[in-house]
Order: structure tokens, then C-alpha cells, then sequence
């Protein structure tokens, strides 16, 4: 028995059910359940709310989420060998985990969550021990979602530290800020909540990990996703250049653009705040529609 729950270990878990990590998968699975209750705990009171899990693996987060008092966790699994494990679970709490077998990256999340949610009134968060090779696609899938504020109140999320800078870097953390640092500041609060080391997982990574919790509030000004990617793409594609070069990538003449955005045309990508590159996303797009 375990400390949070009255199922087997986790090592026993893994072990009955033949559940060898695959890297492939990004499989790096925590055992220690005061961890796991550690991180539950993080993304705030669990009573009455709908938890989504990417990857629940042999379910060492989602029972600290049930247990932990989540009314609902909806897991998606891509590897059909955790699905007995998860099954074990979901007779322990019943009517409590829905288990979708298949890949995150062509889950229909808002639809997900609208079938499955235990209420119609429950709050919404993704709490998940991410698979690193495809984190960060799924965490841009989920700031960019539309219409903003989206489904969810909150994401906590395990990423490698490295990514977890990049994500809450400012014009103040040049070297980590980025694409990534200028989607998440516009649409959310993120902040690092603490480290994890490669010794707490099975089998331990090659480098520290770090939960960061992201909370969606009113973006700073508007403008279209695809037009701020693509803007931020150029200015940091060749972040080493001044924006009057870098943008060409954009525009044959970024000189007016950049007037216009009142910006220094001899700055570079990493001093531009997240509401400089969301006006130059506007004017662009505001230049194209009267051409
Ligand atoms: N939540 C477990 C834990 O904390 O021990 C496992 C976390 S492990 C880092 C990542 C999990 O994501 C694995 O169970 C893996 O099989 C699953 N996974 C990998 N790619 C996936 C995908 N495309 N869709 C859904 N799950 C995926």
C-alpha cells in the first residue's frame, strides 16, 4: 500500500504490468507519491474541479490528483501497456477517470473537456508531467487556443528547467527570452514553482526539471496568434540582427512598420517587450488588409 492511496506501489505497478520506459515516448515516470501529491497540489485546491492529464503513464500523478480530491481526472494515454494500470485506478475511484487512449497531439481538448467535465460548473485544469519531446507543441497548442480566455483556468506543467525559462523569460532574461516568452506573457502569468531533479524519476533524465504553472488572464492588447508568430519568428530567427534587418524577413521595408510601432529600428528581438511585438503584429496586419 501507498501513502496516498490503498493501491500497490508504483515500482509493483510498473513491474506487474511490464511497463519498461520507452524514450520514445518521453517516458520518465515518478515514483514517489509525496512528489506526485506535491505537484497535484500546486495548480491549487483540487475539490470540484475537472483535471486533464496528458500521459498519465502507470498513474503515479493522476492518483495524487484523485486523492488529492479532483472530481474528475480526464487522462489521455498513448501507450496501450498503461491502460490495465490506469484501469486499476479507475476501479479504485469510480466514475472518477476517464482514460482516452490515443495521441495529445490530435486530442480535441475544449470537446474533451465539455463531454467529460464532472460538471458543468467544475473548473478546468491541466495538471501534467509532460512528455518533453512534444511539451512545448502542446503548451503552444494551448496558448494559442481561441476563443481567449479559453477552457482552462490554469496549466501546471512539467517541463525540462531550460524550457521552463523560456517560458517565463522577460526582455530582463535576454538569453532564455524568446518566441515562446512573448506567446505566454501575452496571454498568461507563468511563473516556476519549483525544480524536480533527474533522481526523482524512472529512469532519471539527462537534466533538472521544473513545474511552471501558467494562469490565462485578458491578453495585454489583441491581436491574431498567427500574425504574432509570425512576426516573432522573424525578429528571432536572427536575433543577433537589428530589427531593421531581422523584419525583412517579413516585410521588404520594416523601416515605416517600425515607425509606425514606435520602436527603434536598431534594437534587436531581445529587447522588444511582449506589447512591442503584439503592436507590430496589428500594424502588419493592419498594412496588409489596405494594400
Ligand atoms: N504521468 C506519468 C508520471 O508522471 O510518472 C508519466 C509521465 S512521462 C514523462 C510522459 C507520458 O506521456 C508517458 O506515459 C507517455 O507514454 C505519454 N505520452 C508520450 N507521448 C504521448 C502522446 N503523444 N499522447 C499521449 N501521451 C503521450
Amino acid at each position: 500500500m501507498s501513502a496516498v492511496d490503498d493501491l500497490p506501489p508504483l515500482r509493483d505497478v510498473i513491474r506487474v504490468h511490464e511497463l519498461a520506459a520507452k524514450k520514445s515516448l518521453g517516458q520518465n515516470f515518478l515514483l514517489d507519491l509525496n512528489l506526485t501529491s506535491k505537484i497535484a497540489r500546486s495548480s491549487g485546491p483540487l475539490e470540484g474541479v475537472t483535471v486533464i492529464e496528458v500521459g498519465p503513464g502507470p498513474g503515479g500523478l493522476t492518483r495524487a490528483l484523485l486523492a488529492g480530491g479532483a472530481a474528475r481526472v480526464i487522462a489521455v494515454e498513448r501507450d496501450e501497456r498503461c491502460l490495465p494500470a490506469l484501469a486499476e485506478i479507475q476501479a479504485r475511484y469510480p466514475g472518477r477517470l476517464v482514460v482516452i487512449a490515443g495521441d495529445a497531439l490530435e486530442a480535441d481538448w475544449p470537446a474533451l473537456a465539455a463531454e467529460h467535465r464532472a460538471s458543468p460548473a467544475s473548473p478546468v485544469r491541466v495538471v501534467a508531467n509532460l512528455p518533453y519531446n512534444i511539451g512545448t507543441v502542446l503548451l503552444t497548442n494551448w496558448i494559442e487556443a481561441e476563443p481567449w480566455p479559453p477552457f482552462f483556468e490554469s496549466l501546471t506543467l512539467m517541463f525540462q528547467r531550460e524550457v521552463a525559462e523560456r517560458i517565463v523569460a522577460t526582455t530582463d532574461n535576454r538569453v532564455d527570452y524568446g518566441r515562446l516568452g512573448v506567446l505566454c506573457g501575452w496571454r498568461t502569468e507563468a511563473e516556476i514553482l519549483f525544480d524536480v531533479p533527474p533522481s526523482a524519476f524512472t529512469p532519471p533524465p539527462k537534466v533538472t526539471s521544473s513545474v511552471v504553472r501558467l494562469v490565462p488572464r485578458p491578453a495585454l492588447l489583441s491581436c491574431r496568434t498567427q500574425d504574432l508568430a509570425a512576426v516573432t519568428a522573424a525578429a528571432f530567427g536572427q536575433r543577433r540582427k537589428m530589427l531593421r534587418q531581422s523584419l525583412k524577413a517579413l516585410v521588404r521595408d520594416p523601416a515605416p512598420l517600425l515607425d509606425a510601432a514606435g520602436l527603434d529600428p536598431t534594437a534587436r528581438a531581445e529587447t522588444v517587450p511582449v506589447e512591442g511585438f503584439v503592436t507590430l503584429a496589428r500594424l502588419w496586419r493592419e498594412m496588409r488588409d489596405r494594400d
